[in-house]
């Protein structure tokens, strides 16, 4: 039925009743004559009704391309062939959704450009960013929102902001339209990790200024709370640690204004505490330094390729020396150095005076550490990638609940007589610990528990390339004394 309508519509059908009622009047004007002409007439009419028809035809099969046309566009699809024949009016029409159409498929493609840009925006933004309909649920989330609030986002879609943030105690979903508050939850992400989020939300409005939703950021603080925490205790142990060295050398100058300068003994005495407390402050403050440039990344590594080996036999040797003369009555017992690596070389990379630190403060507080004395002994095992060197001592030990914090500045194992006598400052491991961390290795302490010593080790790098090159032995490499 609707066919037939179309039919009854169209301009074919249209044009044809035209052309028959033209005909009847005309035929009618002059019956008579007409009448004894039929067969002429009806050829003509016939003739004449071919031609309207192909006419209308041509029409027709254009103004069908043309719709056509407007349907392709629609469906993002653009023709650009030209209909060949038609009326100039249709032709014009035809060239008007042409451009048309190619307008509309630039704006899509712009819009689709923007919203692409606009998604991996989104998707590889370190905050997580929420999207909700006026009623507050939720109709959008970026990758970053559902690790930090350990789900998923069919879970999420259309869940009300409000509940999923557990914050229902505090805010309804008009509280943050209202006053788009700042706010900060505690929660776990979906590493199971617990972080604390702070949340910013807006509104967002149609240009009409009607609220159409409200966006949330979710920006994680953990780490700049934890960074925040570690700097206030970081000035909070530096001025205690300076504090009490300057309180007794103070307490020294005013016995001495005081008259302790007339007794020559005492004042000796007393002067020489304040120096070595001065001296503890000085040797704090360029550890201080240290760990401060390294912090900044502004420690250059002046690496050079050396004979691991031979770097330690010179290292030993001259601690073994300084043991021998230097009379101290910190060590008051006899040490020995003992090695156990083969003479093969190994070769590295590093920056020979920083690991040269390495080892002076690890044997150093091996001799602190070891009231006994004892053996310390040193060794080295070349293992895949890396090399791994450690330092035995028989020395007090270390807890094991201590065993990873002795890396953290100014952390001190807190035993009166074990620190009784010598004055650290709780600073050289964590250099230490950056030194061989910036040369790409790891650093770790172990003890069988208090009384039964202590082993440190740490790792190098060590390039098989480089190893090749030089292992074929030609050419033997001596560590020299370059101080
Ligand atoms: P300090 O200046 O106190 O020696 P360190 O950072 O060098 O500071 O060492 C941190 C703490 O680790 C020391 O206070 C000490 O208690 C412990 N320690 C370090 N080395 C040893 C060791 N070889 N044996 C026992 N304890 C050690």
């Amino acid at each position: 039925a609707t066919h037939m309508i179309k039919f009854f519509n169209s301009m074919i059908f249209k044009g044809v009743v035209a052309h028959l009622l033209l005909f009847v009047i005309l035929f009618m004007s002059s019956f008579d004559y007409n009448f004894a002409h039929l067969s002429t007439f009806i050829g003509y009419y016939l003739f004449s009704l071919v031609f309207v028809l192909v006419f209308l035809n041509q029409q027709h099969r254009m103004i069908v391309n043309v719709s056509k046309q407007i349907n392709d566009i629609k469906n993002g699809y653009l023709n650009r062939d030209k209909i060949p024949k038609g009326t100039s009016e249709i032709n014009e029409l035809y060239d008007e959704i042409l451009k048309l159409g190619e307008d509309i498929v630039r704006t899509q493609n712009n819009l689709e450009n923007q919203r692409n840009q606009l998604d991996s925006i989104l998707a590889y933004m370190v905050d997580g960013v929420i999207a909700t309909d006026r009623r507050g649920n939720i109709i959008m989330a970026n990758k970053s929102a559902l690790h930090y609030l350990n789900t998923d986002n069919d879970l999420l879609m259309q869940k009300n902001i409000v509940e999923v943030l557990k914050i229902t105690d505090q805010y309804n979903f008009y509280d943050l339209l209202e006053k788009e508050p700042e706010i900060t939850i505690e929660t776990h992400d979906s590493g199971n990790e617990s972080i604390s989020l702070h949340i910013k939300f807006a509104l967002f409005r149609r240009e009409s200024g009607f609220i159409s939703g409200i966006i949330a950021v979710l920006h994680d603080m953990t780490e700049q709370d934890k960074a925040e925490r570690e700097r206030r205790l970081f000035v909070s142990n530096v001025s205690h640690e300076l504090r009490t060295p300057l309180t007794s050398v103070k307490a020294y100058l005013e016995a001495l204004e005081d008259g302790a300068i007339e007794d020559k003994e005492t004042a000796s005495s007393f002067i020489n505490v304040s120096l070595t407390e001065t001296n503890r402050m000085i040797r704090m403050i360029s550890d201080l330094l240290t760990l401060s440039r390294m912090d900044q990344d502004r420690i250059v590594l002046n690496k050079e390729m050396i004979n691991l080996i031979a770097f330690l036999d010179y290292q030993i040797n001259r601690l073994d020396q300084i043991l021998e003369t230097e009379s101290n009555d910190l060590i008051s017992s006899n040490f020995t150095l003992v090695r156990k690596y083969s003479e093969q070389p190994i070769w590295v990379e590093i920056d020979t005076d920083k690991i040269a630190q390495v080892i002076d403060n690890i044997i150093g507080n091996a001799i602190k550490y070891s009231p006994k004395g004892g053996t310390i002994t040193i060794s080295v095992e070349k293992r895949e990638s890396d090399v791994l060197i450690s330092i035995s001592d028989q020395g007090m030990g270390i807890p094991k609940s201590d065993l990873l914090k002795i890396f953290d500045r100014f952390y001190r194992v807190d035993n009166a007589s074990r620190n009784s006598k010598v004055g650290g400052t709780g600073l050289g491991l964590s250099i230490v610990h950056d030194i061989v961390k910036i040369h790409g290795g790891t650093i770790f302490a172990s003890s069988e528990g208090e009384g039964k010593g202590t082993t440190f080790s740490f790792t190098l790098p060590y390039s098989l390339e480089a190893a090749d090159d030089w292992d074929d032995g030609t050419d033997e490499f001596e560590f020299e004394d370059n101080e």
